[in-house]
């Protein structure tokens, strides 16, 4: 294997440590960042995401709390918590875990969160500040994609980059960061023309596909730098199900230059990036001074 293996873990482990360092010194300024996260339903992995942010949120010092509301919550209640967490001053940062139950239209309720505690940064305010340049909120999975490649690159000036996946949550923050950065950026999509050839092209290539290991060693440019977002659970050879990304990662690690595992890259720096959002809310809302190198 040529690649080094970007640790994703390592990385997120040290972000979390500055987050409870800067929570820290927060607090000792009269302001502990509170984080609110609502859950309607019962999904499973919904629950477990919930409970590990929580986890994650009182382990870096700050403030929790915890909304589960059953399944059939109608869109008026889920509202009127959002109005409450809204005017809240002990609550920095706002997340509602997605998917909703499909009576909830998730772009109303995202919209109706105030965009300065928008801490999953899906808000159009949140995504139009990002897309114009203005300080934003960003997305805490393509924030985190950045910080791995800033990690790895340094300057990613100049570079040639290509995001696979234009979704709203990771590809196309993804590529407004890429392009923030000064990098050549193409985004390609499902009806992209010879995606292997585009890819190809990428000295730093975002997976966001959502399709087990499509990207082959033979699609990446030798010594390029490789950022794995997909997670697809796929049976493995004895019928227990793993975890695999968007990148067929033993040939890929043959080629690239560097490169994310799944799991164990990109997923341990996006509950980190949500830390660090809060931080960023809280600091904003009390005008003190914002923490440097959180927001991308
Ligand atoms: P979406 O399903 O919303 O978007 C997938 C994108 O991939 C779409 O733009 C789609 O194109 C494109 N696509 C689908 N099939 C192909 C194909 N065969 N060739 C080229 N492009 C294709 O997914 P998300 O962006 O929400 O998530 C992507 C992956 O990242 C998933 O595996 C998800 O689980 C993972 N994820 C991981 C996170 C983490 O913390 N590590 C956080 C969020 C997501 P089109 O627009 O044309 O349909």
């Amino acid at each position: 294997m040529a690649a080094e293996i970007i640790d994703g873990r390592a990385l997120g482990a040290a972000l979390r440590a500055r987050v409870a360092d800067e929570a820290a010194r927060l607090a000792a300024a009269g302001v502990v960042p509170g984080l609110a996260v609502v859950l309607v339903g019962e999904e499973p992995a919904s629950r477990v995401y919930v409970a590990s942010k929580r986890r994650a949120t009182l382990e870096a010092g700050m403030a929790s709390f915890e909304h589960r509301l059953p399944a059939g919550t109608d869109a008026a209640d889920l509202l009127s918590l959002i109005a409450r967490l809204n005017a809240d001053p002990a609550v920095h940062g706002i997340l509602v875990q997605l998917p909703l139950p499909a009576h909830l239209d998730a772009a109303a309720v995202i919209h109706a969160i105030d965009p300065a505690k928008d801490v999953d940064g899906f808000h159009i305010s949140n995504a139009g500040r990002l897309a114009t340049g203005q300080m934003a909120l960003v997305p805490c999975t393509p924030l985190g994609c950045l910080m791995l490649l800033r990690h790895r690159l340094g300057s990613l000036a100049g570079a040639e980059a290509v995001v696979v996946g234009r979704s709203n949550i990771v590809g196309k923050p993804m590529a407004q960061l890429l392009l923030r950065e000064d990098a050549t950026v193409t985004i390609a999509h499902s009806r992209s023309r010879d995606l292997p050839a585009v890819c190809r092209r990428a000295e730093i290539l975002v997976a966001a596909v959502g399709r087990a290991e499509l990207i082959r060693g033979d699609w990446i440019r030798p010594g390029a730098t490789v950022i794995d977002v997909g997670i697809n659970r796929v049976a493995g050879a004895d019928g227990t199900a793993r975890l695999v990304g968007d990148v067929h990662f033993a040939s890929a690690a043959e080629v690239a230059g560097a490169i994310t595992p799944v799991p164990g890259g990109v997923g341990p720096m996006t509950i980190a990036c949500l830390l660090a959002n809060t931080l960023t809310a809280a600091a904003r809302a009390h005008g003190l001074p914002e923490p440097e190198g959180l927001t991308g």
